[in-house]
């Protein structure tokens, strides 16, 4: 049996009797596992692997790579808390760009917000869309809205060809930096985050996991404070499915109107379209309480 797990792989997640374990040198030493009832899709597209599989316990599963992008049961958790922490922080938001995230989940909680009158996503691989939409309706639906228009491509190039001040929000729903989104956790990328954005604008990136991830995170906090002359925080969030459970956010804004992420000045008014669902985990204490740090991470992000 120990001969048989040496031949394993070390980099690429394996489906193994039965279970699929997520493995990558990104958490060297650990890999959370997931009971398999059936694989639902596997292909490979110009980018990377994508494969669908139905879970035991949290309903379809979206992987690339090897690497969990999102379940049924916990993609709440994460889609609702990188849309609504920046959109609730800033009054008004109306024009929104979504950097990766083909999947359609942030779509659909950039939506909730009635304000909005224009929503642009760039998303790199358009394997991702379309899968989502066969395989994730419940998520793929944000693209139904009639205010969402879809870019396929690299979202480093888009940002770059984007006129100065243009957006009041920008969300970076990026896999981690191993493959296509490597440059968006970038100086660089950035920079041109920064220029797209109007005067106290807001942007909220996928910024990893405090358990795991420290020297990522310090890097980037450290770029931020550089580049957003407004607001620089980091939040974070429970997501059982991803590694350690835990995923982060970077939210920063450019300098002008004063942001306070801390104290969402903008509620999402629930009960106003009937035609969506519920929220299920965003409300404005767990906005506020997702700043809150432990000791061993706000003393790293503090002193960047
Ligand atoms: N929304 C998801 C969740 O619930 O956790 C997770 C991540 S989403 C699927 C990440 C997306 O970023 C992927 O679809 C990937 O193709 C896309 N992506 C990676 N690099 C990119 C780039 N350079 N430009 C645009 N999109 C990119």
């Amino acid at each position: 049996e120990e001969a048989k797990q040496e031949q394993l792989p070390t980099c690429i997640s394996s489906v193994i009797p039965g279970w699929f374990s997520e493995i990558s040198p990104m958490w060297p030493g650990e890999a959370h596992s997931l009971k398999v009832e059936k694989i639902l899709f596997q292909g490979k597209s110009d980018y990377q692997n994508v494969m669908v599989f139905q879970s035991a316990t949290y309903g379809k599963v979206l992987v690339l790579d090897g690497v969990i992008q999102l379940t049924e049961r916990d993609e709440c958790a994460y889609q609702e808390m990188i849309t609504h922490l920046p959109l609730c922080s800033i009054p008004n938001p109306k024009k929104v760009l979504v950097i990766g995230g083909g999947d359609g989940g942030v779509l659909r909680e950039v939506a909730r917000h009635s304000s909005v009158e224009q929503i642009d996503i760039c998303e790199i691989d358009k394997m991702v869309v379309d899968v989502s939409k066969q395989y994730f309706p419940d998520v793929a639906v944000g693209y139904e809205d009639p205010r969402v228009t879809l870019h396929v491509g690299d979202g480093v190039a888009f940002l770059k060809a984007v006129t100065e001040g243009t957006y009041d929000a920008i969300i970076v729903d990026s896999s981690d930096p191993i493959g296509p989104a490597q440059e968006l956790f970038e100086k660089p990328f950035f920079h041109s985050v920064s220029k797209a954005l109007r005067p106290g604008g807001v942007v909220c990136t996928q910024a990893e996991s405090i358990w795991l991830h420290m020297h990522i995170i310090e890097d980037i906090v450290a770029n931020c404070r550089q580049i957003f002359k407004g607001s620089v925080n980091y939040a974070w969030t429970t997501v059982p499915t991803y590694p350690s459970g835990v995923i982060g956010f970077m939210l920063c804004s450019t300098e002008g109107p004063s942001v306070d992420f801390k104290h969402p000045i903008n509620p999402i008014d629930d009960d106003a379209d009937k035609t969506q669902k519920p929220l299920k985990f965003y409300n404005s204490e767990i906005h506020s309480a997702a700043f809150c740090l432990p000791s061993f991470a706000k003393k790293v992000i503090d002193s960047k």
